[in-house]
Parts: C-alpha cells; structure tokens; sequence
C-alpha cells in the first residue's frame, strides 16, 4: 500500500450513480467523519462492489487517493444487513438513521461513538421483532443528537436549569425552539407545546439505553413512534433540517 491509499472501515449510507457504470458512494467512517468515494464499475450486478457496499451495509475497504474523490479498489463485508434493503419495514425505520447521518456527519470531523452506534442500531434492525424497531430507530436519532451535542433536555428546564420530576406531573411543557422542557416559572416567556411526560421520560430511557435493552424488554411500536414524532418536530425545528424519511416513516401507516 503506498502513500496514496489508505484502509478503512465504513457505513454505506447513500449510493448516486455516476456515469453508466460508476457509483459515488456516501459512508460514515469508524471515526464517526463523513467519507464520500467512486466505485467504479458498481452499477453492473456482476460487479463485486455491487454486493460488498450496499446502503446500510458496513465493509472494510482500501481506498486510493484521488484528486476530488478517492476511489475504492478494494472491499471486503463485514455486515450485510440484507434485510434492511428487502423488508420494506425494515427499510423504512433504517432509512432516518441514514439520512440523519449524512446530514450531521462532516467530512474530517471525528465524532466519537457515532460509527460503532449506528452500527449497532442497524446490526439490531437487520436482526430484532417488528415491534422493535421503532423505538431502535428512535434511540439512535436521539443517541446521534447527544454525541453531536444537540440532545434535548427533558428533565431540566432549558432556561434556568430547575429539575423536572417527570412522575409527579401528567405533562410537561417543551419548547422545540429553545431546546427542550420549560419550568412553570419560564413558561411565559416562551412559546411551548403540550407534551405527555411519559413520553418525555421515554426519551430520556430511549437516550440512555444500549439496543440489546430495547429488544429485551420489547419495547413497543407506539412508544417508539410517540418519541420518533418527537424527534421529527427536534430535527426541523431545533436543527432545521427535514428529513424526508422520517415523515414517510410518519405518514405511511407502516406496522
Ligand atoms: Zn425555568
């Protein structure tokens, strides 16, 4: 290997075709940076790089280097993930965690625990009941959120700091805008909405707890999608930034 290439291991997280033959390829490296490269014969289904760097699929790769993009020469899997490109609901609860990525990660920005969490959301996708997989999904925004330093905060009043004890009170008020739940003292200088603080409290859980958790205590469907829901309304008006998956995943009535 000389100077001009590099090994690395990496998160297909978006293909674009280029040419007739050629793939650029979106992928989230082990250091958490965003890393885009060409593929070059990957459109032919015959093409060894067509089945070893598929979306959502993870790949140890030796990369050359090349004056706008570096071009992958080889690729070995390390995960498949088939299911999350076969199974439309499947596809359809990774397709968030693959686009929150593409958004937040940067190029040459490390992010630590990014890559080996969203990995492991995705290993878990690929593997876990149906009932599962959207509180999976809405673990792993909320996760990204806390390593990229832009979590919500859900027990403590985004203004002044005051404590709020989420089984004492039947709601909370939260404001999307100034970064999570507001005091009853704080509340008149805000503009905020109505949230259960069962699900403020599942957030938090969702934030903190490992996937094999999530799929051991089953934590189910409509739980998952009251803090999806959640973190939707966090990425467009915290982040400004739509992702488009995520309201699919809201409106398509899947599960
Ligand atoms: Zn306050």
């Amino acid at each position: 290997m000389g100077s001009g290439s590099y090994k690395t291991r990496v998160l297909v997280i978006r293909k674009k075709a280029l040419r007739e033959s050629d793939l650029i390829l979106d992928a989230l490296q082990e250091d958490g940076s965003l890393v885009s490269f060409v593929a070059k014969g990957a459109r032919k289904p015959t093409n060894p790089f067509a089945s070893r760097l598929e979306l959502f699929s993870v790949a140890d790769v030796c990369m050359a280097r090349g004056r706008n993009l570096d071009i992958v020469k080889e690729a070995r899997l390390v995960d498949s993930n088939e299911r999350l490109r076969t199974d439309i609901d499947a596809s359809a609860v990774a397709s968030p965690i693959a686009e929150a990525l593409r958004r937040c990660a940067q190029k040459d920005l490390e992010v630590p625990h990014l890559f080996e969490m969203s990995r492991s959301a995705l290993l878990h996708l690929d593997s876990c009941e149906r009932q599962c997989m959207p509180a999976i999904t809405a673990a792993a925004l909320l996760k990204l959120l806390a390593f990229l330093g832009m979590r919500p905060s859900f027990n403590r009043c985004t203004v002044c700091g005051t404590p709020i004890d989420l089984n004492a009170v039947p709601s909370v008020r939260f404001s999307y805008e100034s970064g999570g739940a507001v005091c009853s003292s704080c509340v008149r200088t805000l503009q905020t909405i109505s949230l259960p603080s069962s699900t403020c409290a599942w957030c938090n859980a969702l934030m903190m707890m490992t996937f094999d958790t999530i799929v051991h205590e089953q934590i189910d469907t409509n739980t998952g999608f009251a803090v999806l829901d959640i973190c939707r309304h966090w990425f467009r008006e915290q982040l400004n930034m739509k992702l488009v998956s995520l309201d699919c995943l809201a409106s398509w009535g899947l599960f």
